[in-house]
């Protein structure tokens, strides 16, 4: 991969990079479309697929993960990308480097699953030095995970621009996610209840946060039982805001049929 790079470097050919675990849906697609556009034609797109242990809490989820990399690479044929990137395994035994970020990473999807943001961000730093991308496209679906990536760009001056996609939704407003298939009948039709909460707090207006977080864990909780966090935060530095203003971002996380869903929006 580091090879082709130097090749594609020396050719002056401009390089966006798609990083993914695969299991490719509309969302990926979403992605990889903006990543097209902004390479041009004369450009090239790689796709990584790569299912990272360091990122899973627990060999179960690990294992659970769908993976169909046939399915994968026809998509990716379709959309014109030119290089799926899937290595086997990215590791050595006795790795023993990681990237940490130490203030965003703490809270949220870091504090439900610790070790995660490391697990991600090391990945992702493998991933800019193998595939040595201008640009990478990353998703607002995982809108913290954009913000720690950012983070790690900006104090560690990696040579990467990162561009953001909007989340792509299933019609009743699902974020599609690769673990959706994993929701059985009643609980994907409870899965709404995260679009619903959205929708909630954006007709709630300018209003204090605090009431609001209480509503909305109160109804997503009425669905599912399982909530980890409801919070408002500022888009930016993800610290908790007192009122729902301008730049303000809903987060939310539940366990829905025992399925781990986020979902987030800007209100
Ligand atoms: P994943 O394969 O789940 O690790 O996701 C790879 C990339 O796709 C990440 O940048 C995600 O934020 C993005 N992504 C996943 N689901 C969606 C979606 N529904 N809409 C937009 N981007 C998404």
């Amino acid at each position: 991969m580091q090879r082709q790079a130097a090749y594609w470097k020396r050719e002056g050919v401009r390089v966006g990079l798609v990083p993914t675990m695969g299991a490719l849906h509309e969302g990926h697609m979403s992605l990889i479309r903006k990543a097209r556009t902004r390479a041009g034609q004369s450009g090239v797109v790689v796709v990584s697929v790569y299912v990272n242990p360091l990122q899973f809490d627990g060999a179960k989820d690990l294992n659970r993960y769908p993976r169909d990399l046939a399915a994968d690479k026809r998509a990716c044929r379709v959309e014109g990308v030119d290089l799926v990137f899937a290595p086997e395994n990215l590791h050595a035994d006795d790795a023993s480097v990681v990237v940490e970020e130490n203030e965003l990473a703490n809270h949220f999807e870091g504090k439900f699953r610790p070790g995660h943001f490391a697990g991600v961000m090391t990945v992702v730093a493998k991933l800019f030095n193998l595939v040595q991308p201008e640009f990478a496209v990353f998703g607002e679906k995982d809108f913290q995970q954009s913000a720690v990536v950012r983070r790690m760009v900006r104090d560690l001056n990696l040579p990467v621009k990162i561009v953001m996609a909007p989340t792509v939704r299933e019609a009743d407003g699902l974020a599609l996610s690769s673990r959706n298939v994993q929701l059985r009948d009643a609980a994907r039709e409870r899965a709404r209840v995260l679009w619903e909460a959205i929708g909630v707090a954006r007709a709630a207006g300018v209003t204090e946060t605090a009431g609001l977080k209480r509503k909305l864990k109160r109804l997503i909780e009425s669905r599912t039982g399982e909530v980890d966090y409801v919070a408002v935060v500022d888009a930016e530095s993800l610290r908790p805001l007192k009122r729902t203003e301008k730049g303000a971002r809903l987060l939310l996380a539940a366990t829905v049929g025992g399925v781990r869903l986020i979902d987030n929006a800007e209100l």
